[in-house]
């Protein structure tokens, strides 16, 4: 059976230490969040994810959802789960009070998500998808939208879902063919089909509020002319109560690799009833708003299928014997020893712990940029922030859902052949990951994102953003004689990503393949050097602590050696990445298309 601990001193130590202490409570509005609060809010998380939905994940995904008649079911248990969920208020945790939410910090959410996406990532799905709805509405809709709808999304009773992919058009969604009609009274009646809609139909709420991409009758050729509407599956009375059925149903449900439990629809849509969301034609931007957020909460999931992976990997090599330590006999009372004292078994933990932990701290930075960029007093800080975001999105939604699969791979090998083996539980990690790699733009677009649009804006304005301090912090460290083991191999990969960012920039404005060429290989050179970063963070902060005798001297202690680990034996790939960086794009475009 599997197991999962939410991993609370972890969280804590990347809060105090690479957020700071105090500092969400800085913020305008979120004078409440201090550190204590959190940690209580966080342990309440905690104890649901490991009580109620981690329970739920195995059989969730042995059930699956069923479809019949036009309802969608899940699992045993989703609902009573759900119920449990929203009656204490956890889908409203970051949302405005105004509408009834909790107003804690995005960060508070977004640390609960790993928790939630480590129990259960299928459960997951619904209350994500809810939010994604709740950000694109509170941003773009008009007040009317919002007076109506934002409350139900904020307690849970509704959900939300989020209708961009059509059978012939996922990646470019220029090609959508879903068409809306102005109606007189304001409405616009929306027909077309949608797959792959993750929650469109299920028995969890009353009633369920599709966000869909469409096309107006005067809309211009490609993305320019997707406008955004919102289309509820009742339409709600003017009490605000459920009424009529909408125009809209389930046309069945895909049978699928993983994530079972989450009701993955084909939506027809029919003549059904939608309000405009934002302006007409400016659909995309209002959608980039729910789509950034799910790319951020994306990559979390990774983080969160990378961390259970680790911890059923490492629960798993203390207790399987086999064979004898490579240096004589590690535990003689027993008939071998157990296969954590191997070197390579060693390789495979120490990989997905030190991808896990530093993805953990970059994803808590990231977040805490999230509210800086909404909270902070001053507008450039505010924005500052909000271009550090930005440049970090595709990499989080890429790096950390790419670790996600390979610690679950990894907790497969750890296994054996018991990893193979649905009972074991931990090969569902592997098919549930991933699907994290696909959606919300696959990991390829997220690096043509990365090297496309993010490197070049304004002249590489959102580039310094991490680059200014970084280098600063690694000027500041180089004289440090105990960093030394950690600074200079960051230094060496900084300067790999510098170099390899200033030749991508040069080639890719001449031959935009040469930059297409690059691209994942570019971003996951950045993606190390941004958890290199972290590790360095998180090693002074515990050298400090260990100095000054405070805190947990093992966690402290097992921190720097993972630190040791990541900087000797991971950061390294940042070589090969810019040797094949530097190959350019012959070596792909050479082959004849008919040569495949
Ligand atoms: C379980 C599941 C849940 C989903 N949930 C939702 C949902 O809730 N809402 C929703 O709208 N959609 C959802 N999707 C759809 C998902 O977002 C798309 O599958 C994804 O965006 C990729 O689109 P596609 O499948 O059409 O692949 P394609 O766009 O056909 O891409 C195929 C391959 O070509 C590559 N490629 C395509 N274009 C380019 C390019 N220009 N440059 C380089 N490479 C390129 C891609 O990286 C990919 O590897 C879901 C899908 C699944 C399987």
């Amino acid at each position: 059976m599997p197991i999962y601990k939410a991993p609370l001193e972890d969280v804590r130590f990347v809060l105090d230490e690479i957020v700071g202490a105090g500092k969400l409570a800085e913020l305008p509005g979120y004078e409440d969040a201090t550190p204590d609060l959190i940690a209580q809010v966080l342990e309440e998380g905690a104890k649901l994810c490991e009580e109620v939905l981690f329970p739920l994940n195995q059989s969730g995904d042995g059930e699956g959802c069923t479809f019949e008649n036009g309802v969608v079911r899940t699992p045993k248990g989703f609902k009573e789960a759900y119920a449990t969920y929203i009656e204490a208020g956890w889908q409203g945790l970051s949302c405005d009070p105004a509408y009834g939410g909790q107003g804690l910090p995005k960060l508070v959410n977004t640390m609960l998500e790993e928790f939630i996406c480590s129990a259960n990532l299928s459960f997951g799905m619904y209350p994500g998808l809810s939010l994604g709805a709740y950000n694109a509405l509170s941003t773009y809709g008009s007040e009317a939208l919002k007076q109506r709808f934002l409350g139900r999304l904020v307690d849970g009773t509704w959900a939300g879902t989020m209708c961009l992919t059509e059978p012939h058009c996922g990646t470019d969604l220029g090609l959508i063919r879903t068409r809306a009609v102005p109606q007189e009274d304001g409405s616009h009646r929306i027909t077309g089909t949608k797959i792959f809609i993750s929650a469109g139909e299920h028995d969890l709420t009353e009633n369920i509020l599709h966000l869909v991409l469409a096309r107006l009758p005067d809309a211009p050729a490609g993305t320019r002319g997707i406008s955004l509407f919102l289309v509820p599956k009742f339409l709600p009375k003017e009490d605000g109560s459920v009424g009529p059925r909408n125009g809209v149903a389930c046309g069945s449900i895909e049978h699928k690799m993983g994530i079972k439990a989450s009701a993955t629809c084909v939506m027809n849509f029919e003549d059904a009833t939608g309000w405009l969301v934002g302006e007409p034609h400016k659909g995309m931007r209002a959608m980039f708003v729910m789509m950034n957020a799910a790319r951020l909460a994306v990559g979390i999931q990774g983080l969160g299928v990378a961390e259970v992976s680790y911890q059923n990997a490492v629960a798993y090599a203390r207790e399987r014997l086999q064979g004898r330590s490579l240096k004589g006999t590690a535990h003689p009372d027993k008939p071998a020893d157990p296969i954590i004292v191997h070197p390579d078994v060693r390789r495979n933990l120490l990989t997905a712990r030190a991808y896990t932990e530093g993805a953990r701290a970059l994803g808590a930075l990231v977040g805490y940029k999230l509210d800086v960029a909404e909270k902070h007093a001053d507008e450039k800080t505010r924005r500052e922030a909000d271009e550090f975001v930005q440049l970090m999105t595709p990499i989080v939604k890429a790096l950390f859902t790419d670790i996600g699969f390979e610690s679950a791979n990894i907790a497969v090998q750890v296994h054996g052949g018991h990893g193979f083996i649905w009972e074991t539980g931990v090969e569902q990690y592997v098919r549930d990951a991933r699907i994290c790699q696909i959606y919300e733009g696959t990991n390829g677009i997220q690096a043509l994102d990365l090297v496309g649009r993010k490197l070049p804006q304004d002249m590489g304005r959102l580039l310094r953003r991490f680059f200014h301090p970084v280098g600063a912090e690694i000027e500041a460290d180089m004289e440090t004689e105990e960093l030394a083991e950690f600074v200079l191999p960051l230094a060496k990969a900084f300067a790999k990503l510098q170099q390899a960012t200033a030749i991508i920039a040069q080639k890719g404005m001449k031959d935009p393949e040469e930059a297409g060429a690059a691209a994942t290989d570019y971003l996951r050179l950045f993606g190390l050097v941004a958890l290199g970063w972290m590790w360095l963070r998180m090693v002074k902060a515990a050298q400090a602590k260990r100095t000054a005798g405070e805190g947990n001297a093992a966690f402290l202690e097992a921190k720097i050696r993972t630190a040791r680990f990541y900087m000797a034996k991971l950061l390294p790939q940042t070589n090969a990445l810019f040797i094949t960086i530097m190959a350019g794009s012959k070596p792909l475009m050479e082959m004849d298309e008919a040569a495949f």
